[in-house]
């Protein structure tokens, strides 16, 4: 029997006023049915903002170090359910069983260092130029955000923004994407296990177009922070300026890895396989493109080509599979129509994959072949736009100074690699790349969860997830004088 999902507010499990739900199936074979979720209603978001609210005071005024320690109770849990989940997350959108665990382990790295930043949340403290006056910095919960999330990590993401967003005191509504909805609902049944307070965190499932966009005008939301595409990004910026909510959009790439002459080609081989080719190129920092100079464009290629040939693909249960399939029909059919593109209107050289795989159990669910695109030119759309799916271009250049002014060419700027073994080489391009993650000789995917992570450009709003400037992100600075002098000093204004 599968699972019957409900939404989780004020703590207690309950179905949406709509009465309604939608299923969830496994990509890789849609006869296999996740489980029903709630279709959710504005009413039903209201209620969870409203629980929200009611959590918020008690929940602000609990210290720090005390609201951190149920984060070390969180990552408990989230090891001995790491297996079991990462089994539900491939099954819920696809990604192969070593991905999907990964995905758990970084949901339980952001524990571990929401645990410890509990006892930090530094302010600054700094002289007043007064005397007898003392002047310092601290940080500050906000009250209800509203976390809107994408499918491709269905943990790692919403524990980017759950963990910071509760340990710095806030109260949360999340609505994660109607492809995964389940690894969000396991991650609080964790959270409540772990002992967190009722109503700090709520979970409304439904449409973007319903949930999301009560949310990001709900007025008693003070922030939203959302991860997904720029299109989406753009909207939600729109509707939280009308009422200045803070607003952390974390949005699409177009990512590229450069490979110079010099560089250890086997090395550069193993991080564009890796980067392109993981999570079925799903990633917001997938590479796709390669950026490479004409002298190993051939020996690379031609490398690359047979390696690409004799990946797995299949379900992601199976631990050999290397590739499972794109999360859903629309997003095969996407894939479909930008390898179209790049034949008919770009006339790329196709020289490898292209077609849906058929056949056997490919015919379950929604398979592509990882697929390669030759003769690339910087200004096609299959070079430009954001594909979401297993389809690399290649582009041959002549310099490094071309090479980064092709990386640079989109609207994009998410993450970026070059491998060189010239550390001059590596140096400038680690200052020219316009993009907020820069790897040298790794690939465009890999982020660790202790450090920033987000884009310039298309890509955000200058906002960084991931570490200490999560932190950032979901508090107030506030700003406080203190005059112990007993008399009235005044600030610029000659006292003596
Ligand atoms: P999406 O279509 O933008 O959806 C993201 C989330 O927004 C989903 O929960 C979606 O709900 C919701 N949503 C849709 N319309 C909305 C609206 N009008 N108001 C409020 N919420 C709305 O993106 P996706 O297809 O799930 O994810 C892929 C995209 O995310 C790619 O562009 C990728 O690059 C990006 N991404 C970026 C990062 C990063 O950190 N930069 C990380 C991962 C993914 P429904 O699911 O119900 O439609
Ligand atoms: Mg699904």
């Amino acid at each position: 029997m599968p699972e019957a999902f409900k939404n989780f507010i004020g703590g207690k499990w309950v179905k949406s006023k709509s009465g309604k739900t939608f299923e969830n199936r496994n990509p890789a074979d849609t006869g296999d049915l996740v489980g029903t979720f709630q279709l959710s209603t504005e009413e039903d978001v209201d209620a969870a903002v409203q629980a929200a609210k009611k959590a918020y005071p008690d929940w602000r005024d609990t210290p720090a170090p005390e609201r951190a320690e149920i984060m070390y109770r969180v990552a408990h849990i989230m090891r001995d359910r790491k297996d079991e989940i990462a089994q539900l997350m491939t099954r819920e959108m696809g990604k192969v069983i070593a991905e999907t665990r990964g995905d758990m382990q970084e949901g339980i790295d952001t524990a571990d260092f929401a645990a410890g930043e509990g006892r930090r949340m530094h302010g600054q403290t700094v002289p007043s130029e007064l005397r007898n006056k003392a002047a310092y910095v601290i940080h500050r919960p906000m009250g209800v955000w509203g976390l809107i999330t994408p499918w491709n990590f269905p943990v790692a993401i919403p524990t980017w923004k759950t963990y910071p967003a509760i340990t710095t005191g806030n109260t949360i509504v999340i609505k994660p994407a109607t492809y995964t909805p389940a690894c969000t609902a396991k991650l609080m049944e964790i959270l409540d296990e772990a002992g967190v307070p009722k109503g700090v965190i709520n979970y409304v499932t439904g449409s973007g177009g319903v949930v999301g966009e009560r949310l990001i005008n709900h007025p008693d939301i003070r922030g939203i922070s959302f991860t997904g595409s720029s299109e989406v990004g753009k909207r939600i910026g729109e509707a939280t300026g009308k009422t200045l909510k803070r607003c952390s959009l974390e949005l699409g790439g177009k990512n590229a890895q450069i490979v110079m002459d010099d560089a250890n080609l086997e090395l550069a081989l193993d991080g564009a396989l890796w980067g392109a080719f993981g999570t079925t190129g799903q990633r917001c920092t997938a590479t796709s493109r390669i950026i490479i100079q004409d002298g190993v464009h051939d020996e690379f290629v031609t490398e690359l080509v047979k390696r690409v040939k004799a990946l797995k693909v299949g379900n992601g249960l199976d631990e050999s599979v290397q590739m499972g399939p794109l999360v859903s029909e629309a997003q095969l059919k996407t894939v479909e129509s930008y390898v179209k593109i790049g034949q008919l209107e770009d006339k790329a050289k196709l020289v490898c994959g292209g077609k849906r795989l058929v056949g056997g159990d490919f015919d379950k669910g929604w398979f592509h072949e990882p697929t390669i695109f030759d003769e690339v030119k910087p200004d096609m759309r299959i070079a430009q736009e954001e594909i979401f799916g297993p389809v690399l271009s290649v582009i041959t250049v002549k310099t490094l100074d071309e090479a980064i002014e092709v990386l640079n060419g989109t609207v994009y700027g998410l993450s970026s690699s070059i491998y060189t073994q010239d550390v001059n080489a590596a140096m400038r391009a680690i200052e020219r790349i316009e993009a907020g993650i820069t790897y040298v000789n790794g690939p465009t995917i890999g982020a660790e969860c202790h450090m920033p992570f987000g884009g310039v450009k298309e890509t955000g709003n200058g906002h960084r997830e991931g570490g200490w400037t999560a932190y950032e992100i979901f508090t107030e600075m506030k700003t406080v004088y203190i005059d112990y002098s007993g008399k009235l000093q005044r600030a610029q204004i000659d006292n003596k």
